[in-house]
């Protein structure tokens, strides 16, 4: 009940976090571009042979280029503009604004792919260059410059490298803001990542408890499942702003999203080869294998800078996302563990059909490539796994009701097994669970108990004279009257025939004796049959603790003092005590049976 109520209690939570991701994903991919003091206006640029592309400083030669107005090419960081560079360097200049004075003035804005430096006219204000290998910082990396108070009106210059020259001159976000401004805006734009970790953790969480409290069949995809939510956050966190501040190491956060990206895909295909049979799964191994292949080589261009990286990263973008889209349709047609296999298809066809919209997006320069949309990969398979979960849940209470009922018949079952349907007594099935108990409670807690053994006299000839249905009655009647000497700690047994039980716990052979002779006196008295007195007889034995004694030689007992009153007269109890003053006057048990 409690492990239910956890769940549902994660449940909530995972759909609350989910309402937030959404509105953080809009919320911080919508509005990062917004700024008071946004600088994407009035720009000049200049990208003719004269600036060292290595960019080891700014010469006064290029210095001097930024008063000499006719060198310079007007330009708008809004557009799209295409620089025709004769080298890897571009030099772009604007003029802050002279309108707001703000305390502690930063400046912001983004770079791709780029090394920068920063300039205030003519003074170095920032060095934002990643040395690392040829000068060249991978990925988008936001710079934060604080700015000098008397910053108003002045020339602002960006002096800018770029290995791929597609890259060059590419200025995101530029923008003047008090500092603190300029600090929320990275924390906004990491907003969603914030809400997706717990997310992700929460999901991962529910799956390595659910893997380890059942081992059934239906686990066996959750540690790629795992994986595949590992290296998504993964991608997440390195594609963060904000981890800079943490790290602060593009060379570090950029391979990580990298390889994160490279292997996203991985475990989903490793997961579809173990559900998958026959020739789907050789099918999916190579698509597995060639996904490693593009992995390699993207190592080995780091490595060796072959100059692949845009080709593998874009090969291996397609490839993965379109090799989800058959996984995915496998798994729906060919799958063996039906339910587990086809529902899978589902959220792996959505994660394949987001890569691929996002994958377009970015083709035809809707999105950035590091864009938070990416982020939006892991949420089919986060929803499946929700599913799967309440899923689960329903099935388990299913079963348990199911049980509920099974147990429940079984009860049914016995205690009908235990009931004789005649006088309601119980059976012989239930003298052997009892005996155990009360053997056990004498032997250990020295608890005394007895049996009583009575069979009605003479009963052949009730039967024969008043016929069968009479003799049931007599029967009832007589179950009737010892059923009314009885409490709880007397067990009621119908041993056969006109033959009963009645097992004493707590009871010496005295009590046991008077409880019997009651019973017979009040069989006595009773009018059953008008013309004929009901009699019964009965043998009495207690168990001897301690002494070795044994279940069938306390049924001997009483059945052995039970034939002794019917040899001698009927209608009468007899103690086992009796059989054993007998038995040593003459050194014998009594012999011949009753007539
Ligand atoms: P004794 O005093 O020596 O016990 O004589 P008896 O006639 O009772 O001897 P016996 O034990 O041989 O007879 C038992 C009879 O009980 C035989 C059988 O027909 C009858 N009987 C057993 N079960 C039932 C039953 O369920 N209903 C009826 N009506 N008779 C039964
Ligand atoms: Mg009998
Ligand atoms: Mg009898």
């Amino acid at each position: 009940m409690a492990v239910i109520s956890l769940k549902k209690a994660m449940g909530k939570v995972f759909f609350a976090l989910l309402a937030a991701f959404s509105l953080c994903l809009v919320w911080g991919a919508g509005g990062s571009s917004v700024h008071a003091m946004s600088l994407d206006g009035q720009w000049k640029y200049y990208d003719r042979g004269e600036i060292d592309p290595l960019l080891t400083t700014m010469t006064s030669g290029n210095a001097n280029l930024m008063y000499d107005d006719n060198r310079w090419i007007e330009c708008s960081l809004e557009d799209d503009f295409e620089f025709s560079p004769q080298s890897n360097g571009v030099i772009l200049s604007t003029r802050l604004p002279k309108i707001l004075r703000l305390n502690s003035p930063a400046l912001f804005f983004v770079t791709r792919n780029e090394a920068v430096r920063v300039y205030l006219d003519s003074e170095l204000l920032y060095d934002g260059q990643d040395f690392w290998r040829n000068r060249h910082v991978y990925g988008n990396r936001w710079h934060l410059v604080d700015l000098p108070d008397n910053y108003m009106g002045r020339q602002l210059t960006f002096q800018l490298y770029a290995e791929n020259q597609k890259d060059l001159g590419r200025l995101m976000h530029v923008s003047v803001d008090e500092g603190m401004v300029q600090m929320q805006q990275i924390f906004k734009h990491d907003s969603f990542v914030y809400v997706l970790l717990p997310l992700s953790l929460i999901t991962i969480v529910i799956l390595l408890q659910h893997y380890w409290v059942n081992d059934s069949h239906s686990c066996v995809g959750h540690p790629f499942i795992i994986a595949f939510i590992l290296l998504c956050t993964v991608q997440a966190v390195a594609g963060m702003w904000s981890v800079l501040l943490v790290i602060d190491s593009m060379f570090f956060w950029y391979n990580a999203f990298m390889l994160s990206t490279l292997l996203l895909t991985v475990p989903l295909q490793l997961l579809a080869c173990n559900l998958l049979e026959g020739r789907a799964c050789s099918f999916v191994r190579g698509i597995l294998v060639v996904s490693l292949l593009f992995f390699v080589l993207a190592c080995a261009d780091e490595a060796a800078e072959i100059g692949l990286a845009e080709a593998v990263r874009v090969g291996s973008y397609w490839w993965s996302n379109l090799g989800l889209v058959v996984i995915s349709i496998f798994l729906y047609w060919q799958g063996r563990q039906e339910a587990y296999c086809r529902s899978l298809s589902w959220p792996i066809m959505a994660t394949a059909l987001a890569g691929i919209a996002i994958g377009v997006a970015w083709q035809y320069g809707m999105v950035d490539y590091q864009n938070g949309f990416s982020n939006l990969l892991v949420l089919p398979m986060l929803v499946y796994v929700i599913w799967l979960m309440r899923h689960m849940m329903v099935e388990e209470k299913r079963l348990s009701v199911e049980n509920q009922l099974l147990e429940q018949e079984v009860r049914v079952e016995k205690h009908k097994a235990q009931v004789d349907p005649l006088t309601k007594s119980f059976t012989r099935a239930k003298l052997d669970e009892t005996m155990e108990n009360s053997v056990e409670a004498a032997e250990a807690g020295g608890v005394p108990f007895s049996l009583l053994m009575f069979d009605l006299d003479k009963f052949k000839s009730i039967n024969d004279t008043y016929g069968h249905a009479m003799g049931d009655m007599v029967l009832v009647s007589f179950a009737n009257i010892i059923r009314h000497n009885l409490d709880a700690r007397h067990t009621f047994i119908r041993y056969g025939g006109e033959e009963f039980m009645v097992l004493c716990s707590q009871y010496g052979l005295e009590e046991a004796w008077q409880l019997a002779e009651q019973i017979r006196m009040d069989l006595e008295e009773a009018v059953i049959l008008k013309d004929r007195q009901v009699t019964c007889s009965a043998g009495i034995s207690c168990w001897h603790t301690g002494a070795g004694d044994s279940v069938q030689e306390l049924q001997k007992r009483a059945d052995d003092a039970l034939y002794y009153a019917k040899n001698n007269g009927r209608n009468r109890c007899v103690l086992e005590t009796k059989l054993l003053e007998l038995k040593s006057l003459k050194g014998n048990l009594p012999e011949g049976k009753p007539s």
